[in-house]
């Protein structure tokens, strides 16, 4: 095959053959864009070379090939005359992998070539500047020198001549920094720094190829889910030299502002600076804008070539170009990253353009961009704030709250009702409560994987985590800034989740607009981010073949989810409905020692039971409502086993002394394995028949008052068609009861949750007594993957992502290969066996994006998620029917 592509062969559909970088540099080629000419080699080539620890037969001459082609259109030899070609090496996979792969600039450079540098340019510090830059990336990427050594070299050389910045550092100073490089090669690796420009050049080829199984690399594939065998491309591009003085330059651009989706000039431009100067925060760069100041013809030439691009590529693109001497040149273009805000707003303008579909716009937005949209954000436009560090955005969310340093004091404080921001180095187990009780967690240390991102992600908490320029000291209860401001416990911090910020003192929050036009449909009049979402979900509701339903147990919730367009109720958890001041009645109902006080216990929760359906069968009038018999063990109903047995050693409350033997009796080692769902059903007479009657008496009052209630009855942690058999028995007959002594038909359906992996395997035969199944994927994970659910996260969760075992919780996204090929066996079984079966999912994936997508692929009949998530599974079900 074919390993080198000339750019003026290529184009942007190559990506797998030629990266990102290679395949978008081929198609601003075949545009006609001033694109410096190159080649890139083929992932085919990288993956053969790591396969076999040698480069493929041909590789060298074809190389060889298309480098001679390059230097006869420049007329100029690699590294060699009067005038001295020099290239870069440059990575680029299918998929960004951003800082991962390294490039080197200035290949070709030598003691030799570098005078001839000078002079054809007539610059001697640009020679010495580019010289100095490709030893000091050269030895870092290609031969494992740490980057340090060069940094401090670096700095030691500003230092002695009181330069500001490398800017001011002259050609003497640069030539002898040169010198210190070149012995530090040679220190480090025992060779000198390799002279000949065709050894540099296969020598970088090599390094980035290898740099495809860099540890980091493989780290950063196994958690973003990039399969490990597609390889990098290696571009080799001619030089273009932005460090060419006042009239030069090196900039990045965006076509689009990629915060707001606004059209118009962003960007930021760096003069005299070369590659990644402009980003690496060196030196100051300039806007965009004001490029038209320093050099108008340069300037008009991008903005004409931003619209080439956006025209053609029909979206944002970012860009990196260099100006050398007052000419033009584009590095890199390719579709680029975006706010949330920006993705709507960009998708609609596209739209109103004409230049794309309604189905191409809502391919352009994720239910992830639509979840961020829907959290109160800060209004940093209010006033000046007061900017104290930033870290990564590691769950959504504006937090404002005193800093503490501690759990303790932070569940102290927060007792008090006070609202607090746990502020830790990093956090263990042992946080747990103080995380629970803080508004916010902000860690100085640690990545999205970290213990801290990973809980406060789970628990739906406000989270910054790697604060880096943070010293945190819980010791004294401080931190410090990276300009030395100090923090003490109780100041009043203001955290942003969602972009990372950490600001000092009480930033105001402002309530999101898209959930106001949600909850209330104002908005999408004046407000333009709004009338986007508002144009995206109709048309996601138009395509798509997903119900959605929402996980609601009060008619608040319910009355909340219909307005964000749930289509019914697939999960109502009948538990709350125990709690509070019915508490009494349970506990009677679980002290019951004779059948007369069993039964009293249930006649007196009967009306409380017909009440709560009734009500939630009027909210959500006309859809069906799913009603899961109680599911969780009994002892969650009474006191704790420790705490009551220590009352009763202590004190002499007869009620605690009455309760402990229950309590004990009662008392399991693993409840979630333990006596639930149907088991109680079986075990408890009369409670899933209360239950049954309640209901269908519900819907019966309904009827009567001339609604239209849909109620479906759901037996939850069933593992064998027999235990479905009999409670289903039972629950007919009390439904015939109802019927007969109100004289009406009910048409109640009664089905089953999927949730054991026995359910699973069996569900061709539990399907014969089921009307539905719905899959309870938190279960289901909790008992495929044997992690119990409670537990893990806040214990080894990170430790298995950072060592990449999974990218993303199981609880988060459904274990596709694990849990969902069993999902998919039931659905597939129950169908067969019940051609009509009703088939939903109301586990938290079903609010998920990418978990959507899998119920959809499956053929599910709707996904039922918390109220809040509904917006999300309605435009990711679209975008999964599109
Ligand atoms: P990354 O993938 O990290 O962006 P690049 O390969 O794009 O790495 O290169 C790093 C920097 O060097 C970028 O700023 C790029 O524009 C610049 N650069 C790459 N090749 C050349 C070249 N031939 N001439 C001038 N600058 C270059
Ligand atoms: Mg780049
Ligand atoms: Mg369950």
């Amino acid at each position: 095959a074919k390993l080198v592509y000339d750019f003026a062969e290529g184009n942007k559909d190559l990506k797998d053959l030629l990266g990102g970088k290679g395949a978008n540099l081929a198609e601003m080629t075949r545009l006609g864009l001033p694109v410096p000419p190159g080649f890139t080699i083929t992932t085919e080539a990288c993956r053969a070379y790591l396969a076999n620890g040698t480069e493929p037969a041909g590789l060298r001459d074809e190389v060889r090939a298309h480098l001679d082609a390059l230097e006869r259109r420049m007329g100029k030899r690699l590294g060699q005359g009067a005038d001295p070609l020099l290239v870069s090496v440059r990575s680029g996979a299918k998929f960004s992998m951003p800082g991962m792969m390294d490039t080197v600039l200035n290949i070709g450079l030598s003691d030799a070539s570098v005078d001839a540098l000078a002079a054809q340019a007539g610059d001697e510090r640009f020679a010495w500047d580019s010289y100095r830059r490709l030893i000091q990336m050269f030895g870092k990427t290609v031969l494992g020198i740490d980057g340090e050594l060069f940094e401090s070299a670096l700095e030691d050389a500003r230092r002695a001549a009181d330069a500001a910045t490398d800017v001011d550092l002259g050609a003497g100073e640069l030539r002898s920094l040169v010198d210190t490089f070149k012995s530090i090669v040679r220190e480090r690796t025992g060779r000198d720094f390799p002279q000949d420009p065709r050894t540099q050049m296969d020598l970088a080829v090599r390094a980035v190829f290898a740099s495809w199984n860099g540890d980091r690399a493989r780290l950063y594939r196994r958690q973003e889910r990039i399969p490990h065998d597609l390889g990098t491309a290696v571009t080799i591009c001619a030089m273009v030299f932005g460090n060419l003085g006042p009239d030069s330059g090196t900039g990045v651009a965006f076509t689009r502002d990629p915060a707001t989706g606004h059209q118009g000039v962003y960007g930021d431009y760096l003069p005299n600076a070369q590659g990644e100067d402009v980003v690496a925060g060196i030196r100051n760069t300039v806007p965009l804008a004001d490029l038209e100041r320093l050099d108008a013809a340069s300037y008009t030439g991008l903005l004409h070539i931003m619209e080439v691009l956006e025209n053609h590529y029909l979206d944002l693109c970012d860009i990196e170009f260099t100006i050398e001497r007052g000419t033009l040149w584009m590095l890199q273009t390719r579709v680029g990253k975006r706010t949330a805000a920006a993705a709507f707003r960009i998708a609609t303008q596209l739209l109103d353009q004409g230049l794309i579909d309604e189905r191409e716009a809502l391919r352009r937005v994720t239910g992830n961009q639509l979840a961020q949209l829907m959290f109160p954000r800060f209004d940093v436009s209010a006033a000046e704030t007061d900017v104290l560090g930033k870290g990564i955005a590691a769950s959504p969310g504006a937090a404002v709250g005193a800093a503490v340093f501690d759990s303790a004091t932070a569940v102290e404080r927060a007792a008090r009702g006070e609202a607090v921001i746990l502020v830790r180095r990093e956090t263990n187990p042992d946080d747990l409560d103080g995380m629970l009780a803080a508004a916010g967690i902000l860690t100085s240390r640690g990545g999205k994987t970290s213990h801290a991102a990973v809980v406060a992600r789970g628990m739906g908490k406000t989270c910054v985590c790697g604060a880096e320029g943070l010293d945190v000291d819980t010791g004294r209860r401080r931190f410090t800034t990276a300009d030395g401001r100090v923090i003490e416990e109780g100041e009043i911090l203001s955290i942003d989740g969602t972009s990372g910020t950490v600001h000092r003192g009480r930033v105001p929050v402002v309530p999101s607009a898209v959930v106001d036009y949600f909850e209330h449909g104002t908005g999408a009049d004046d407000d333009d981010l709004v009338r986007s979402v508002d144009r995206i979900m109709r048309y996601a509701d138009r395509v798509r073949r997903l119900g959605v339903r929402a996980n609601a147990d009060t008619t608040q919730d319910a009355a909340r989810a219909r307005r964000f367009g749930a289509q019914g109720i697939g999960l109502c958890r009948t538990e709350h409905m125990f709690l509070g001041e019915r508490r009494d009645m349970v506990e009677r109902l679980i002290l019951a020692t004779s059948d007369a006080d069993r039964e009293a216990a249930l006649a007196a929760l009967l009306p409380l039971q017909r009440g709560d359906f009734t009500e939630l069968f009027e909210a959500m009038d006309g859809l069906p409502v799913t009603v899961r018999l109680l599911d969780p063990p009994l002892h969650e109903f009474l006191p704790d086993l420790t705490e009551l047995s220590v009352r009763v050693a202590t004190g002499d409350d007869p009620h605690d002394r009455a309760l402990l033997p229950a309590v004990q009796r009662l008392h399991e080692q693993n409840p979630m394995l333990g006596l639930r769902g149907v088991r109680l059903g079986l075990v408890v007479p009369g409670l899933f028949t209360m239950q049954v009657r309640a209901i269908a008496e519900a819907a019966s009052d309904r009827r009567a008052a001339g609604g239209d209630p849909h109620a479906e009855i759901m037996i939850p942690l069933v593992g064998t068609v027999q235990e479905l058999e009999i409670v289903r028995d039972e629950a007919e007959r009390e439904i015939a009861r109802v019927e007969k002594a109100r004289g009406t038909e009910l048409s109640l359906s009664l089905g089953t949750m999927i949730e054991l992996p026995r359910a699973a395997l069996t569900a061709g035969q539990i399907a014969g007594s089921a009307d539905f199944f719905s899959f309870g994927t938190n279960d289901l994970t909790q008992t495929v993957w044997g992690f119990s659910r409670d537990d893990v996260e806040a214990s080894f969760f990170s430790a298995y992502l950072e060592k990449g075992i999974f990218g993303v919780s199981p609880f988060e996204t459904i274990d596709r290969d694990g849990v969902g090929a069993l999902v998919r066996t039931a659905a597939r079984a129950g169908r067969a066996a019940r051609p009509d079966l009703k088939l939903g999912v109301c586990g938290e994936h079903g609010g998920d994006p990418e978990s959507v997508h899998f119920f959809d692929e499956v053929g599910l009949d709707y996904v039922s998620c918390s109220p809040f998530r509904i917006p999300v599974a309605r435009l990711e079900a679209g975008r999964a029917a599109t």
